[in-house]
């Protein structure tokens, strides 16, 4: 019987980078999930992802997303072996807008100022002469970080994956868990085919947490979010990939964003703010939600100067929220060699490598007080 030093449920954002740490680790690791790798049908799809530093959600982000660009960067250069082979992440900058006392410009400015970050602030008339394409409201502001960017969402899942296979990582794809259980001796798992035994488990189930983390007393809710990419007519500066990424606070709280043509799929526009709850992952509609299409082209009529925009393509992805928003990262309650990270809450993704990494340190027995807001404690 083979027992393998780590099993990691779950291949996504997370499970892929899991399963690199502990392959690097020189660990015997196992990946397992019911898609393939780099699937569209979780949390881990749609051309991009934002990073950014100056970090609204909480000042306490920060030295995370510090230490998640130098972990990109490190893998990036281990993928990018030749220079047809497009970077993972690209620092077009992020300028995010709204009133002055806004959650977005009174956070982003809070995390700057406690770490010391690089950012620009902007006049209305500033933003405005800088992206003429956008209709700027004469009581909003930006601030600019210049450093922060985009991910290749998938190719960066895809480059965790194949440097996890190089250093002998296995990986069952389409291959559902159906139960785990652990003991103080190690942990099985069942799959749809087989069983298998380890001595640890992370369990890195993005939408489907919620059933392999029952005995887990936490809140989590799926709500399904649409992505969008347009071809836009007519408009006064050229979308390109000098276009930063903008986020959008409007006034009444709803944000969007807009991430630069990169391809033929045109600008990518999505609401941050809003979706649907799905009561399970399983029952995730894929087809365009006419009402969520309608207040996206709303948001692009208030907020751009153009003639028309054409939807070229849609992808439907999911958020798993936890009850405050902020990721749960811990070791399972119950169990000490079961680790586990759930609850990303729509903002998770910059950081994968870095979680990926801590939850493999947890089942290696190392403690990380700067992940200690994100435990369980914080419930209880
Ligand atoms: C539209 C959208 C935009 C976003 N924008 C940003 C952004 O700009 N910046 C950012 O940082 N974050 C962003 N996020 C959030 C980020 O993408 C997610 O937090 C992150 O990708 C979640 O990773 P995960 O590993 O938890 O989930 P996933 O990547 O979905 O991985 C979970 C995996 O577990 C597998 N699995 C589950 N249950 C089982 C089972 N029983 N058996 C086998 N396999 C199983 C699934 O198949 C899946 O592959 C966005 C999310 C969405 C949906």
């Amino acid at each position: 019987m083979k027992v393998y030093d780590v099993i990691v449920i779950g291949f996504g954002g997370v499970g892929s980078a899991a399963l690199y740490h502990a392959a690097k680790k020189g660990f015997s690791a196992l990946g397992i999930d019911q898609f393939g790798p780099a699937h569209n049908k979780g949390s881990s799809h749609g051309q991009t992802r934002i990073i950014r530093k100056a970090y609204f959600e909480h000042p306490y982000y920060v030295p995370l997303a510090e230490e998640a660009f130098q972990r990109w960067d490190e893998l990036n250069n281990r993928h990018r072996t030749r220079p047809d082979i497009k970077p993972l992440l690209e620092q077009t900058g992020v300028l995010q807008i709204g009133q002055p006392e806004s959650e977005v410009i009174v956070g982003v400015q809070k995390s700057a100022d406690e770490h010391d970050l690089k950012l620009e602030r902007f006049s209305p008339d500033q933003i405005q002469q800088r992206l003429p394409i956008l209709k700027v409201q004469p009581n909003h502001v930006g601030l600019f970080e210049p450093e922060a960017g985009f991910l290749r969402v998938e190719h960066c899942v895809a480059a965790h994956l194949a440097q996890a296979r190089k250093r002998g990582a296995e990986l069952r794809s389409d291959t559902r868990v159906l139960s785990w259980s652990a003991t103080d001796e190690g942990v099985t798992v069942e799959t749809d085919g087989e069983t298998y035994h380890g001595r640890r488990l992370a369990i890195c189930a993005g939408a489907w947490s919620k059933h392999l983390l029952a005995e887990v007393d936490v809140q989590l809710s799926v709500i399904a979010k649409q992505q969008n990419w347009y071809q836009i007519d007519r408009v006064e500066q050229k979308l390109v990939n000098d276009f930063p990424i903008v986020f959008i606070e409007e006034d009444d709280g709803e944000q969007f964003y807009c991430l630069p043509e990169l391809d033929s799929l045109g600008m990518k526009v999505c609401r941050h703010t809003g979706g649907h709850q799905i009561e399970t992952a399983d029952l995730l509609d894929c087809d365009v939600d006419k009402d969520e299409l309608l207040l996206n082209e709303a948001f692009m009529d208030r907020s751009f100067h153009h003639s028309r925009h054409r939807l070229v393509h849609h992808s439907t992805c999911m958020y798993t929220m936890s009850h405050d928003g902020h990721f749960i990262v811990d070791k399972h309650p119950n169990h000490s060699n079961v680790a586990f990270a759930a609850g990303l809450s729509g903002h998770g993704f910059k950081f994968t490598p870095v979680l990926g990494h801590r939850l493999i340190e947890m089942l290696d027995g190392n403690h990380d007080s700067n992940l200690d807001f994100l435990s369980l404690k914080r419930f209880r």
